[in-house]
């Protein structure tokens, strides 16, 4: 078969698109903030990930100007080579002191701090075991990896178990998973997974993208939220390795990885994602020491935040949607079908909201979802209106 056909028969986006229906790549003619503008319109913005809302921070944005007028636009090389700045090192000392680590190392994106660390640690003797609504770029690390790969149920302790009771040396194993599962908005059960680890002797990675910054009381993540739930027992230093991104509440674009000093240095001189692709340039390193800075000093902005989720939580709830298991500032409205999805995803971008509507792969067959997340600068005027227009969807398409 001629190598362009798949391309040439691909004809799911030219239907889409005449139904009138395609949802993707929408071009935004202002920048991230709670409102923005597509077509000429303005739009109130519920499909981020910009949960502190410091993309319009004045602070954070005269940080990444002051970086550009004295390092300039890019680094022009990897961190190995000519692109290590000295504020590279510098944002790995506070982001290491940050999580209570020994040692950080920061990668151009997220994508490829989960694809640069999975493929380094797990050699081919190793065993990474991976929770199967894990982020794709934990999935692509593992295909890179020379190691096995063994998936367990979403959030089944004893499917993990049986997992791990038949390996011959679970010592050789690690665990990854998402913190926040990224669709869904649910937590990974941390206490148990932990008990699984003191039981059984594996490491365990945790990737907090969506969780530093707003999970646990000073925004460190997943392990502080658990570490403060008392009898459950886990402490922040039972997660070996922490990985999170800058592309979320910090703001910008990038990825880190966290742990033992001995480790982090494996993984700086051998992960090829680190080695072989150019460093962050100088205004996302910037914006990024800066949002940190915020993040540490304004905890009234993560207070914020968790006041506007349990809002959206309750208020969805009792309008009569399907949120499913959500504990966090990502509040699906689970609808099932496909069609049905894209039908309600189009009448709200006609009336002013933008969501995200998300389909298999990124959710199992048939668990097609709106994704709506928030904002801590979201006002309530904002908030009210996104759930009139949704209540009003939900009673013209008779789906509450
Ligand atoms: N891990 C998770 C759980 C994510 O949700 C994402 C981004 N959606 C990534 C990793 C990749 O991060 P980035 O977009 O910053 O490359």
């Amino acid at each position: 078969m001629e190598i362009f056909s798949k391309c040439y028969n691909y004809t799911r986006v030219k239907e889409a698109k005449e139904q009138d229906c395609y949802p993707y790549f929408k071009a935004i003619q202002s920048g991230a903030d709670t409102e923005v503008i597509i077509d000429g319109r303005k739009m109130i913005m519920i499909g981020s990930n910009n949960y502190l809302g410091l993309t319009q921070d004045p602070r954070v944005k005269e940080a990444a100007i002051k970086a550009v007028e004295k390092y300039g636009s890019g680094c022009t090389g990897s961190r190995f080579l000519n692109g290590t700045l000295d504020i590279h090192e510098e944002l790995e000392r506070q982001l290491a002191r940050f999580m209570r680590k020994e040692a950080a190392l920061t990668f151009s994106t997220g994508f490829q701090t989960n694809q640069g660390v999975i493929s380094t640690i797990i050699g081919k003797d190793d065993v990474a075991i991976i929770d199967r609504g894990n982020h794709a770029s934990i999935v692509d690390g593992c295909r890179l990896a020379f190691g096995k790969t063994l998936k367990y149920k979403h959030n089944d302790m004893a499917d993990l178990e049986r997992i791990l009771s038949e390996l011959a040396d679970p010592t050789n194993a690690m665990v990854i998973v998402d913190g926040v599962f990224s669709m869904e908005g649910d937590l990974a059960n941390l206490p148990e997974i932990v008990k699984l680890k003191k039981k059984y002797k594996f490491r365990l990675m945790v990737d907090d993208a969506h969780g530093i910054g707003v999970m646990g009381a000073g925004g460190r993540g997943c392990a502080e939220h658990f570490s403060a739930a008392g009898g459950n027992a886990v402490t922040e230093n039972d997660v070996d390795l922490i990985m999170g991104t800058f592309s979320k509440s910090f703001a910008s674009l990038g990825g880190f990885i966290a742990g033992e000093e001995k480790v982090i240095s494996y993984i700086k001189h051998n992960a090829r994602a680190l080695i072989f692709s150019a460093s962050m340039p100088p205004s996302a390193v910037a914006t990024v020491l800066a949002a940190l800075k915020i993040m540490e000093s304004e905890p009234q902005r993560r207070e914020r935040l968790w006041q506007i989720t349990h809002k959206m939580h309750a208020a969805y709830k009792k309008l009569g949607f399907n949120i499913g298991p959500t504990q966090t500032p990502i509040v699906p409205l689970i609808f099932g079908d496909d069609m049905v999805t894209f039908g309600f995803w189009k009448k709200l971008f006609e009336q002013g909201v933008f969501t995200n509507p998300v389909i298999s792969p990124a959710v199992p067959p048939d668990g097609a979802l709106i994704r709506t997340s928030y904002i801590a600068t979201h006002t309530d005027k904002e908030l009210d209106k996104v759930l009139e227009v949704c209540q009003s969807v939900g009673k013209e398409m008779k789906l509450l």
